[in-house]
């Protein structure tokens, strides 16, 4: 069975090309973006969806480079594979699809259930009075 450190040290190599595609990427998407902003604003624009796309596009592969940074926080540190919520061993099957997770999938789980109810707290919170009324019981 491979160690701890065996693992964080291929999870390195593996993790800095992720980064070294995702940067790449990043920069083909940017550049995209830069060059088609000549648009006569009369005739509007044929490539706004296809813009909103790469935008959000953009924004997720900000976030993915993020989490593989902190990963290779991690490897650095000697905490990668290490749940950084509550200090158990990631399991390996887990960061075989997922390299840079940094949560196990139970902490995962739980971080998005807490992240969606507070959503849809923010969402309630936001409505109108008239739609807080509580809901009469037929
Ligand atoms: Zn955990």
């Amino acid at each position: 069975m491979r160690t701890r450190e065996e693992i964080a040290r291929q999870e390195r190599v593996r993790l800095e090309k992720e980064q070294g595609d995702v940067q790449g990427e990043l920069a083909r998407v940017r550049e995209w973006l830069r060059t088609e902003v000549d648009v006569d604003a009369d005739e509007g624009d044929p490539d706004l969806f296809e813009r909103e796309k790469n935008l959000a596009l953009v924004m997720a592969l900000e976030r993915k480079l993020e989490s593989v940074a902190t990963a290779l926080r991690a490897v650095d540190k000697g905490t990668y594979g290490i749940c950084e919520r509550c200090g158990e061993a990631i399991d390996p099957a887990r960061l075989e699809v997922r390299p840079d997770a940094t949560l196990c999938l139970k902490c995962q789980l739980e971080v998005e259930r807490i992240a969606h109810r507070a959503a849809s707290r923010a969402v309630a919170e936001a409505a109108p009075l008239a739609s807080r009324r509580p809901k009469i019981i037929e």
